[in-house]
Formats: structure tokens, C-alpha cells, sequence
């Protein structure tokens, strides 16, 4: 393997990369979904090209006269009368043909970044944790902007350039095939140096868009775990794994920059040769009399004016192979296939069942080995057991966040991967420490699990969580804008609007991960109360990493290898005196 397959291959173990097909096929569903207005601006481009071509011919034409000596004042100057009517037409429709191409381009660009954020959105949690969060980013912020512009001004020019070079190409050959022959150097010029170029880039941007990913992970994850790399002295080591991304970036930089460099002057000199050529050849044709000067003069200056939107045409090749690899890594996200499909089928009864579950993270390598649990509504079951032992994992799963890989684990009946996620939150639920307050009002924060909640449902819900007294005090109420650049909540208050938005999702079963959970050891007292008034009434899973919790639950699963080693009540497992006796027993003496 090259080297350069070697580093796209980090691509490939993250999120998909959708291949050249794909982004060929979904390109060409977008310009056929647009095609009337496609058609429009291609119509102006085309009328602003044939009314610029009215200059050269005017001009070539006055030349004629003039070196003839036959120019009467009046016919030069109805010529100028011309040349100024035809630049005022040809501006007027440049303008047309502009504006709606950028109107096209914006609504194309709207359409694929909706689609983007669709597919985002409904990635699997496994699929981002596994894809780590910076390739991801990457997509959203770097990606995004590649295409945007592209699709801004790319659009425009090439159907700008394409237009004018084909009724330029065209009416220099009209004018004179003769004198039009310099014309094939550009391509004679150009083809190999393009045809390398174009098959080294791809790859070479894919392994460039793949060093930003990497960059911004580990970016990402430094800012995110600041205070941890703080604690445990860890700045060299990030500063090292900074050098080395950047590094790799550098790299990966400097290769599509010399793939590049190597191509340009090739580029430069195929749009000079035909220039030079047609002043030659047509001033040795007008010399020796085979074609009259005016149109001599003519070819050269369109020759002249194929160069612009030739040089333009160019320069948005790149940008395309650029943003093409952008596309295929924003289309690769909707590739993702999804990791539950709902069936329709509803839920007969509130009581879980986990049957037979194993679990992996990395194939081949089961965290739970054949776990069989049955819950009895209402009851509080706590499951503790070492760490490592997979109680994490098992909780995961009991809240439907990832499905088992084998085994099934079911509410009424129904497995839970079978729930559509809105369904499926109304059953059973993680409680996390993630609290995020989404930038809104504060009723918009409550509705995300009810939509159609009411304001009487929303200060019910508060109320049950005890946070009725500051909600209402904020200066709006209900309608207070909260989140980043609105009105900042508390830590103990962001925790309590999660809650209150459980109470308003109204799980029967809470899945409690105390390593995760909001019982933040600092939180005050209140919070345990408002955290108490959600699990009221509700079956109660806990993984406990404290025994404490144990103790007061109704029943305790001992989670030892990725399996239910005990299982039966505080009382029941300390009679037995098997592991959860030894466990209670250190644990007690230890506190
Ligand atoms: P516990 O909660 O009992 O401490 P976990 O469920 O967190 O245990 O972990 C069970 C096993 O799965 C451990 O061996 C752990 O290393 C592994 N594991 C946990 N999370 C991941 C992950 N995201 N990727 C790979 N392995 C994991």
C-alpha cells in the first residue's frame, strides 16, 4: 500500500466516504431538480456571450476601414454608436444572468446543507462515538465551506465561461478557420500536464481533508477535556499529538501544493501559445493577403477574450476536485446505514425484558456474554459488580441507546431497535449528566420531548422538579430566552430543566448510570429531591457504583465478565454470601 493509501485509509475508519458515483448521481439529481431555472441562466449567459461578441467585430471592422483608407468619419462612427450600444446590452444581461445564477446557487446550497444536517442528525450515537467527534466537526465547518463555495461562485463562473468560450470558440472559426488554427495549442498544451493532475488530486485531497479531521479531534478533544489535561499534567503530551496532526497536515498540504505548482505553468503557457500564435499567423495571413485584416484582427481579439473565462474555467477545476472530495465526505454522513428501523409495532405493557444480550464494541471481543434480566414495574433494581464489568454497557442497552448483538431487549414485547426514537423515549430513557440548554425560550427547552405540551403542562413539570420559583422569576418567564447569548442558567438549574423535560417525556423506566448521572456529588441538596420526584413511580434501573444505592433497592444484579453472576434482594445475596456479601463487606468496612 502507497503511502498515500495508507493515510486515506484513516478516512475510511471513520465516518464513510461516499464514492465518486454517488456524488456523480446525487449532483445530477440537484441540477435536474433545478432544471428550468438552470435552462434560464444559461439562456441569459448565452445572449450576454453573443452581444459581447459585437465588440471584436466592430473593432475588427474599423481596422479594416481605417487601414484601407477608404473610412468615411460617419461609418466609424455609427461603428462606436454600435460598440457602445452593444457593452450597455451586454452589461445589463451579465446582470440578469447573475443574479439569477447566484439565486440558483444559494437555493442549491440551502437544499444540500438541509439534507446534510438531516443526515446528521440521525447518525447512530455508536457511529459518532466510534467516528469521534472531530471528523464530524470537520464535515460541518471545513467541508461545508469548500462546497458553499463552490456552489456560490463556482456555478455562476462555469456557466459563464462555458457559455462564452463555446460562442467565442465558434464565431472565431466562423470568422476564419484559417486564422483560428492557433486555438488547438491550448488543448495540445494542456492535456497531459491536466490528465496527471487530475488523477493525483483526488486522493491528495482526501488525505488533506482527512489531516483537518484529525486536527480538529484532537482539538476538540483537548478544549473538551482541558481540566483533565490540566490535573494529570498531560500539555506536553497534547502538545506532541498537536505537532504531529499539524504535521501530517503539513504534509498532506504540501503534496496537493506541489501536484499544483507543477500543473500552473503548463496552464499559463496553453493560454498564451494561442495568442501569440494568432497574432502571428493572422498578421502573416493579413500580410500575404489570405484573410482581410478586419478579420485577422477580430480572430485575435476573441482569441483574446476566450482567455478570462478560460483562466476562470481552470481555477474552478481545482476548486471542484477540492470540493468533490468535500462532497463526498458530506454525502458519505447519509451513508451511514441506520442502526434501528422502526416496525410500527406499539409496546403491550410497560415491562422490560433483556434476553440473552451479548455486546461489542470491537467485533470479535463480547462485553456481555449472554445477559438475561427481567424487570417488574415499579421496582428499583440496582446492578453493581467491578469496574469493567459492563454495567455501563448493559445500561446502555436497557435504554435502547445501541442495540445488542445478539438477544433482544424488549418493552411489552416489542424490541426496543424496533421503537421509532420519539416512541422509544416515552418508554425508557437515560438519565445522563448531559444538560445541554439549546439556544430558545425556555418553553422551547421543555417541548423537545413533548412537542405538544401546554404552559400548564411545562409549569407542572417544573414545578415537580422544584424549579417553578426561578422559572417564573425570569424576566420573561416561560418565554425567557435561554443558552449561550441568552439568559445563562445555573449549573443546578440546566440540571433541573433536563429533569423537568424527563417528567414532561414521562418514561415508565429511567435507566440511572451513576458514573454519568446527574447526581453530581457537588449538586445541592435539592437536586437529589427534584431527582427523587422524577423517579417516583417509575421502574428505577441504577448502576451503581456505590453500594449505598444497592442497599436500597428492591432488587441487585451482580454484573461480574459480562455476565449476571447473582441477582435477588439486599437481604437474599448477603445470606448467600457470595460475591455481593464479599463486595457489601469491604465496601462497609472501607467507609
Ligand atoms: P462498567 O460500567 O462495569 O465499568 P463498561 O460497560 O463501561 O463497564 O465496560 C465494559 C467493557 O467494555 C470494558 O472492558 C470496557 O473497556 C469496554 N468498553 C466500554 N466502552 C467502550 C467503548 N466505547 N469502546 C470499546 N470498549 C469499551
Amino acid at each position: 500500500m502507497s503511502p498515500l493509501a495508507l493515510r486515506t485509509d484513516h478516512a475510511r475508519r471513520t465516518l464513510p466516504i461516499a464514492p465518486g458515483k454517488v456524488v456523480r448521481e446525487h449532483v445530477g439529481v440537484l441540477l435536474r431538480e433545478h432544471r428550468r431555472p438552470l435552462l434560464v441562466v444559461l439562456l441569459w449567459h448565452l445572449v450576454a456571450a453573443v452581444v459581447g461578441l459585437t465588440g471584436p467585430w466592430v473593432i475588427g471592422q474599423v481596422v479594416g476601414l481605417v487601414t484601407t483608407g477608404r473610412a468615411a468619419i460617419t461609418d466609424v462612427g455609427v461603428l462606436v454608436g454600435l460598440l457602445a450600444a452593444a457593452v450597455v446590452a451586454e452589461t445589463a444581461a451579465t446582470w440578469v444572468a447573475r443574479r439569477s445564477s447566484f439565486v440558483l446557487s444559494e437555493r442549491i446550497f440551502a437544499q444540500l446543507r438541509e439534507g446534510f444536517v438531516a443526515s446528521a442528525v440521525r447518525l447512530p450515537l455508536s457511529t459518532v462515538e466510534r467516528a469521534g467527534t472531530g471528523d464530524l466537526l470537520a464535515r460541518t465547518t471545513n467541508d461545508i465551506d469548500a462546497i458553499s463555495y463552490v456552489i456560490r461562485f463556482g456555478i455562476p463562473t462555469i456557466v459563464v465561461s462555458i457559455t462564452t468560450v463555446l460562442v467565442t470558440g465558434v464565431a472565431t472559426v466562423l470568422a476564419s478557420p484559417l486564422a483560428a488554427l492557433p486555438l488547438l495549442l491550448t488543448p495540445l498544451v494542456w492535456f497531459l500536464p491536466t490528465r496527471r493532475y487530475l488523477r493525483l488530486a483526488g486522493p491528495g485531497y482526501l488525505w488533506e481533508h482527512a489531516t483537518y479531521a484529525r486536527l480538529n479531534g484532537v482539538a476538540a478533544e483537548t478544549v473538551e477535556g482541558a481540566s483533565t489535561v490540566d490535573a494529570l499534567g498531560l500539555s506536553d503530551e497534547r502538545g506532541v499529538r498537536f505537532a504531529e496532526a499539524i504535521r501530517e497536515s503539513h504534509d498532506a498540504e504540501r503534496y496537493t501544493v506541489g501536484l499544483r505548482l507543477r500543473w500552473f505553468p503548463w496552464l499559463e503557457v496553453g493560454f498564451f501559445a494561442p495568442i501569440a500564435g494568432a497574432l502571428l499567423w493572422g498578421g502573416w495571413l493579413a500580410w500575404d493577403g489570405v484573410v482581410p485584416v478586419a478579420t485577422a484582427t477580430a480572430v485575435v481579439l476573441y482569441v483574446q477574450r476566450l482567455l478570462d473565462p478560460l483562466g476562470e474555467l481552470v481555477g474552478m477545476l481545482d476548486e471542484i476536485q477540492f470540493a468533490a472530495t468535500s462532497m463526498s465526505r458530506i454525502l458519505g454522513v447519509g451513508e451511514v446505514p441506520p442502526d434501528r428501523v422502526a416496525t410500527g409495532a406499539t409496546p403491550a405493557g410497560d415491562r422490560l425484558a433483556v434476553e440473552h444480550v451479548r455486546y461489542a464494541y470491537r467485533e470479535g471481543q463480547d462485553v456481555l456474554h449472554g445477559v438475561s434480566l427481567d424487570l417488574q414495574p415499579g421496582e428499583r433494581l440496582a446492578v453493581v459488580g467491578p469496574s469493567g464489568a459492563g454495567k455501563s454497557t448493559l445500561g446502555r442497552l436497557m435504554a435502547g441507546v445501541d442495540g445488542p448483538r445478539t438477544g433482544r431487549i424488549t418493552v411489552g414485547g416489542v424490541p426496543l431497535v424496533d421503537l421509532e426514537l420519539d416512541e422509544l423515549r416515552g418508554q425508557v430513557a437515560l438519565v445522563t449528566q448531559e444538560h445541554h440548554v439549546f439556544v430558545g425560550t425556555l418553553a422551547d427547552n421543555l417541548r423537545l420531548p413533548r412537542p405538544s405540551a401546554t404552559d400548564e403542562d411545562l409549569l407542572t413539570a417544573l414545578d415537580a422538579v422544584d424549579a417553578l420559583d426561578w422559572a417564573t422569576a425570569l424576566p420573561e418567564g416561560l418565554a425567557t430566552v435561554v443558552g449561550s447569548g441568552g439568559h445563562e442558567l445555573t449549573e443546578a438549574q440546566a440540571q433541573q430543566l433536563a429533569l423537568a423535560r424527563l417528567v414532561l417525556a414521562d418514561p415508565h423506566t429511567l435507566v440511572l448510570d451513576e458514573a454519568t448521572s446527574l447526581l453530581d456529588p457537588r449538586a445541592a441538596r435539592h437536586l437529589e429531591r427534584s431527582l427523587g420526584a422524577v423517579l417516583t413511580g417509575r421502574t428505577v434501573v441504577a448502576i451503581a457504583h456505590r453500594l449505598h444505592t444497592a442497599h436500597d433497592a428492591d432488587r441487585v444484579a451482580v454484573v461480574e465478565g459480562g455476565r449476571v453472576a447473582e441477582l435477588g434482594s439486599h437481604d437474599a445475596l448477603i445470606a448467600e454470601d457470595g460475591s455481593y456479601a464479599a463486595l457489601w463487606r469491604s465496601w462497609r468496612d472501607e467507609a
